[in-house]
């Protein structure tokens, strides 16, 4: 089956005892047992239930892996990947980096004494291999990144890192499974904020891991079901409903982030833009390798100052000004103040992530309307 059938119907057969093509709701905390011990599979819903495993199931056939696992954010997600981590372990990451993801190694794994190390996302295999340490355990990648979408060779990545014994966790969060695969590049754990282009319509928060070491699946299931960060069936039944769109939305938000990519870079007040699908791009070559789309996501650097920023920003009037990604409506987004605010600024700054930088989440609204609205603000 192909990918936008998957999205319609993997994980979820009709309802055998109703016949309800939809997977229904759940809505049940816990499951009658005939005997001690002799029930259908489901005991309690934070252990496990029928909607939540339908999603889990179409994360893990979408991803091309064995077990999904969903959560109730990303970063509830995240927590439990790191769970798989030591006190005196460390992990390497990249610098141009989910801002949440940062705060979560430097202002709580560091007090478990698990420690991160950041390399330039770009700086290729070398910078990755010479930050690795004898008690590394993880390699932790975003790519694209978030904000500056670079992108990061997973593949080579992977190699490197199978061959000193770490595991390869990729945040697929920015070009969901439509454009890329990362468990068949190499590696180990993909992670997704299905809050973003899963989903796809900003209603729900919801995070999602899969894999396919069944060692690591069950030691993060096992922690799943201990810390119990899981979805309610509510919002694992609107995250699979959204899913089903996944396909069509995808190539929406790309033809719409290629037409504004190309206007943003004839703009005389643009400096810089940064979308992987322009041949401009430094990584257009890898992209093109690595991925089959280049996604919805935009950056652009504005010709001008933080005041100037402060001002147009008000102006958009299609473009809403908010954090969050991969909905079907456009967003706009200042990652110094706020998806990116919890890094000190002069770190922030080190990386390219100054106070003139704008963040698009370019919607599968009507492009003229997405045009007008950046010429009128930009004007
Ligand atoms: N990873 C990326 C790339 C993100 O952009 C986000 C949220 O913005 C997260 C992880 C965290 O996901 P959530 O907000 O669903 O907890």
């Amino acid at each position: 089956m192909k990918f936008a059938t998957k999205a319609i119907h993997a994980g979820q057969e009709p309802d055998p005892s109703t016949g309800a093509v939809m997977t229904p709701i759940f809505q049940t905390a816990t499951y009658v047992q005939e005997g001690l011990g002799e029930h259908k599979g489901f005991e309690y819903s934070r252990t496990s239930n029928p909607t939540r495993k339908a999603l889990e199931t179409c994360m893990a056939v979408l991803e091309g892996g064995t077990y999904g696992l969903a959560f109730a954010s990303g970063m509830a997600a995240e927590s439990a990947i790191l769970s798989l981590l030591s006190s005196g372990d460390h992990i390497v990451s990249c610098d141009d980096l989910y801002g949440g993801t940062y705060r979560i190694f430097e202002r709580v794994l560091r007090r478990y004494t698990v420690e991160a190390s950041y390399v330039p996302a770009r700086g290729g295999l070398d910078v990755y291999l010479q930050a690795i340490r004898p008690n590394t355990k993880m390699i932790w990648l975003e790519t694209p990144t978030n904000p500056l979408l670079g992108i990061v060779d997973i593949r080579t990545i992977a190699e490197m890192a199978h061959r000193h014994n770490l595991l390869v966790v990729v945040d697929n969060t920015f070009a969901s499974p439509y454009f890329q695969q990362p468990l068949k590049l190499g590696a180990d754990i993909v992670v997704h904020s299905t809050t973003k282009y899963i989903n796809g319509h900003s209603d729900v928060i919801g995070g999602a891991l899969v894999l396919n070491d069944e060692e690591a699946y069950e030691s993060i299931k096992f922690y799943q079901n201990a810390a119990g960060g899981v979805p309610s069936p509510f919002d694992s039944w609107l995250t699979l409903r959204g899913i089903k769109t996944l396909a069509v939305r995808m190539r929406q938000h790309e033809e719409n982030a290629r037409t504004v990519a190309k206007f943003l870079a004839e703009h005389p007040r643009v400096e810089k833009v940064y979308f992987p699908g322009l041949p401009s791009h430094p990584d257009h070559e890898l992209a093109k390798r690595q991925m089959s789309g280049f996604g919805g996501m935009v950056s652009f650097q504005y010709e001008g100052t933080y005041a100037d920023i402060v001002q147009l920003v008000r102006r958009f009037k299609v473009f809403a000004l908010a954090e969050s990604l991969g909905g079907v409506e456009s967003l706009v987004c200042h990652p110094a103040s706020m998806t990116h605010g919890s890094i000190p600024k002069d770190i922030r700054e080190s990386r390219g992530l100054t106070d003139t930088l704008l963040r698009l989440s370019v919607g599968i609204e009507d492009i003229e309307d997405i045009i007008e609205d950046l010429e009128q603000t930009l004007r």
